[in-house]
């Protein structure tokens, strides 16, 4: 055995604590365990919003589908059987196709370190050249808490490479920081294999290229909408983050200047400064946006202004001219956690919509500051770290003729006789750069807001149904409340309501 045994974890990591329990105990757990490192690390890359974590689904599924889209890379998680159970079954829904691992554990594999022991064997068990380049394991809730060492894994095993990362819904706010947190490891561990020495050369590589690299998971048409706007300017496009392939990660890390298209993957952005490599914020969205970014992009790669302005020249006319031809006319609101909602809603705004409010699960970084700014402008409140809360609350005041956003909040806009759309499966399943998406959004927001009507037929027919309180029990007598209980929770919403203000935005 090449490894230390862990240390015991304590007592109140193991009380069944989950996502449902305090973030506070199981952050002091994981600390007292041994974790600190990692949960500073996480506080200083992800800082927590004002609502308690997680609001939507377990933040874990951001890394785990990362690691699953990778060829020749397996994972394996460490953690409850129902987390894991619950993370499975979202891989597969949305067609993961590959095999998750999992360790399972007991109270006692978990008290005396022999989980550290099962997942050491379950890495060298899997870990074969022939089949993979590396191996991702993963340490969800209660084993971070419970400080289960995977920092004590080896490095590598008969040169398969092995990544343990602690990914707990107590210290990443969202699944899309999770993506981040597996990304920057592997950008990581790649950056130091490519200073050590020669790597594996990339797919597709040519030594002499000057590649832009681009940051965040786009709609497939994105990239090559994104390639062709930097043509002009003898650029091309290195593999996004997060990679499908390990030796993308290299070719990833040559690149002249890198696109954080997406404003939230900290820990991959620092890999890239760390590799000399200047990155540059904001997006190529709307003729503004665009214009903007090619300026910057150009900049960054120390292109010649003439190659810039031949960029301009070649790919402004073309998304004024689709702007022109797909305006849209409402009132909208946006809300998600995707990362890319302000410039859903720059888009939205230089096509003719009135952007009230948008809302984003993602911090603020610098990342984002342009976009922030550019809406502001444009009487646009931006609200980083959003609560489902603050966005149902922005839908209600700006009575939105088509609202974008999460699920609970779709479900609220319908109640409302608002239309609504799902951000993730509708407005990101769409190009979103250049001249494709600046003609991509006016369908969906006219096929919505043209059902205004059927929307407030709904409601009417609907009216009544499953109210007040108590409805539905007309074959026996209503259950009557245990003495106390409305005021106890009406104390409690209070308090919480009181707390979340206190900690702001
Ligand atoms: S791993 Fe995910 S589902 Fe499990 S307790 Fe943590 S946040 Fe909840």
């Amino acid at each position: 055995m090449d490894t230390l045994p862990p240390p015991s974890p304590p007592a109140a990591a193991t009380d069944g604590t989950a996502c449902h329990g305090g973030r506070e105990t199981l952050d002091a757990a994981a600390r007292a365990a041994g974790k600190s490192e990692v949960m500073d690390k996480l506080a200083a890359d992800y800082p927590r919003g004002p609502h308690d974590q997680p609001q939507s689904m377990c933040p874990a599924f951001g890394s785990l589908r990362v690691g699953l889209r990778m060829r020749r890379v397996a994972t394996i998680l460490s953690g409850s059987a129902c987390c894991v159970y619950g993370l499975t079954f979202t891989s597969h829904f949305y067609g993961a196709r590959r095999t998750v691992g999992y360790v399972p554990f007991n109270s006692e594999t978990l008290v005396t370190g022999k989980l550290f022991e099962d997942i050491r064997d379950a890495v060298h068990d899997l870990a074969k050249p022939e089949d993979y380049d590396a191996v991702i394991v993963t340490n969800l809730c209660v084993p971070t808490a419970s400080g289960v060492p995977l920092e004590l894994l080896p490095k590598q095993i008969n040169g398969v490479r092995v990544i343990g990362i602690d990914v707990p819904g107590f210290g990443v706010p969202t699944h899309a920081e999770a993506k981040d947190v597996l990304a920057g490891a592997m950008l990581r561990y790649a950056r130091n294999e490519a200073e050590a020495g020669p790597v594996a050369r990339p797919r597709d590589y040519a030594l002499d290229q000057r590649s832009i690299a681009v940051i965040g998971e786009l709609f497939p048409a994105d990239p090559p909408g994104i390639g062709a706007l930097i043509q002009p300017m003898g650029l091309t496009l290195a593999p996004q983050t997060p990679a499908r392939e390990w030796r993308d990660l290299y070719a990833a890390l040559d690149s002249v200047a890198v696109a954080a298209v997406h404003p939230f993957y900290t820990a991959s952005i620092r890999e890239f400064r760390a590799a000399g490599r200047p990155v540059v914020g904001s997006a190529p969205v709307g003729v503004e946006g665009t214009d903007a970014w090619l300026s910057a992009i150009g900049a960054a790669a120390g292109v010649k202004p003439s190659e810039i302005e031949a960029a301009k020249a070649r790919a402004l006319p073309a998304i004024r001219g689709a702007l022109a031809g797909n305006p849209v006319k409402a009132r909208i609101t946006v809300s998600g956690y995707e990362g890319s909602e302000l410039l859903v809603a720059r888009l939205l705004i230089e096509a003719g919509a009135e952007v009230p409010y948008v809302g984003t699960a993602a911090p603020r970084t610098e990342w984002s500051a342009a976009d922030r700014a550019w809406l502001e402008a444009h009487g646009c409140h931006v609200q980083y770290r959003a609560s489902l809360e603050q966005d149902i609350a922005a839908m209600k005041e700006a009575r939105p003729d088509l609202a974008l956003g999460t699920t609970p909040l779709v479900q609220k806009a319908k109640e409302m006789g608002t239309p609504a759309l799902y951000f993730t499966n509708m407005v990101s399943a769409r190009p979103l750069f250049g001249p494709a998406g600046a003609a991509s959004m006016a369908g969906i927001v006219a096929a919505q807001t043209n059902g205004r009507e059927r929307f407030s037929r709904m409601v009417s027919f609907f009216e009544g149904v499953g109210t007040p309180d108590g409805a539905g029990y007309g074959f026996r007598d209503k259950p009557s409340d245990p003495p106390g209980f409305r005021e106890r929770q009406r104390k409690l919403r209070a308090a919480k309501a009181k707390a979340e203000e206190a900690v702001g935005t």
